[in-house]
């Protein structure tokens, strides 16, 4: 198996030579084992913010990707089935089925099983849940999201088209905003190039935002907050323009807006909600065959590349998921 690692603990933006890929022997599998073959990769922001806590110098990436039984002694996973495994940036793995998800059942011939990683995956999901768990989202009222063209935010701004609500999409180049027109986004505009965001955000919405799907952080945060409406809800999802960040931010804090508006702030992550994935996995399915939840993919190709991918996604070289095609 060739595997990724981490060299060295990221500092900063994260640099090739935090990597090194390694050849690693694996043993045959055993009774109740299947040996695996990686088809697509998932590179993921969490990857950064996370990286410290879950590995050390030397262990392999942390990852999630679509496999294929290439041998089996597990009834369960025969072979040529596809599962999705957590067992991080590597090609091959021995599994004795712990921690495998089997794709879920009646996945249609003519749907990509890279979209197990993405719309109808876990990013699906935690646009999702943040929409319906955490902000309640109803009709008419509308919604800001960031990084709107990513795996995430490009499934928040379909589903609350679909709840019938206005949608403001904010990105970082003007092909996404394009690409947020097509999807039915009623404003979008590019963060980078925008004279102001304070004018940029009134001027989508000068009534201002009944909720905020919150996936970047940093400054955007401090100036939408005072974009919302009395008793606005915020969904915080991700805070991907710190994760790179050598020094933690410190303020301003919104506190006082908070107070003023009376809003309503509340942090999640997706897993909270995993006893009801498989139907939610179905949900997002049926609107995917409905034609209302579309979807690009960003796939680099080539295990080799899998830092590359991942770095891109951070600077926001993708449209749509990104993922690695082994
Ligand atoms: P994306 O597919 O959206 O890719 C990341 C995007 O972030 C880039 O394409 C880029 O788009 C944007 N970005 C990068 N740096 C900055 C910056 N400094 N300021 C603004 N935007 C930036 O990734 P995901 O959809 O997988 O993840 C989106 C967010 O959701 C992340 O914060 C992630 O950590 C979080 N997340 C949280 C989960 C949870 O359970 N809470 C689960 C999954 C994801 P652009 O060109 O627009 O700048």
């Amino acid at each position: 198996a060739k595997v990724w690692t981490l060299a060295k603990h990221f500092d900063g933006f994260p640099k090739d030579s935090d990597f090194k890929l390694k050849v690693e022997e694996l043993p045959e599998p055993k009774d109740g084992e299947v040996l695996l073959e990686s088809v697509f990769l998932s590179v993921d922001p969490y990857v950064r913010p996370f990286s410290r806590a879950h590995m050390k110098e030397g262990d392999p990436i942390i990852g999630s990707q679509v496999a294929k039984v290439i041998q089996s002694k597990n009834p369960v996973f025969p072979v040529g089935s596809h599962v999705l495994g957590n067992f991080g940036w590597r090609t091959h793995a021995v599994s004795d089925g712990s921690g495998l998800t089997p794709i879920m059942p009646g996945w249609p011939q003519d749907v990509s099983l890279s979209l197990a990683l993405g719309s109808i995956g876990m990013p699906g999901l935690t646009a999702l849940y943040g929409i319906e768990e955490v902000l309640g989202l109803q009709k008419g009222e509308t919604l800001l999201v960031n990084a709107a063209a990513g795996a995430v935010g490009s499934v928040v701004g379909q589903i609350a088209k679909i709840k019938g609500c206005k949608v403001v999409g904010s990105v970082g180049s003007d092909a996404k905003v394009a690409y947020l027109k097509e999807l039915g986004f009623d404003e979008a505009f590019n963060y980078k190039t925008v004279s102001s965001l304070d004018e940029a955000l009134r001027k989508a919405s000068p009534e201002g935002y009944d909720c905020f799907f919150e996936n970047v952080g940093g400054h955007f945060s401090t100036v939408a907050l005072q974009h919302m409406k009395s008793f606005g809800r915020i969904a915080v999802c991700g805070s991907i323009s710190v994760y790179n960040d050598t020094t933690p931010q410190t303020g301003p804090y919104p506190h006082l807006t908070m107070i003023v508006k009376q809003l309503k702030m509340e942090g999640f992550v997706q897993s909270r909600w995993e006893h009801i994935h498989p139907e939610s996995l179905r949900r997002l399915m049926a609107w995917l065959k409905e034609g209302k939840l579309q979807y690009r993919e960003h796939i680099t190709k080539g295990f080799e590349n899998m830092p590359a991918a991942f770095m891109g996604m951070l600077q926001g070289e993708n449209l749509g998921k990104a993922i690695v095609a082994a």
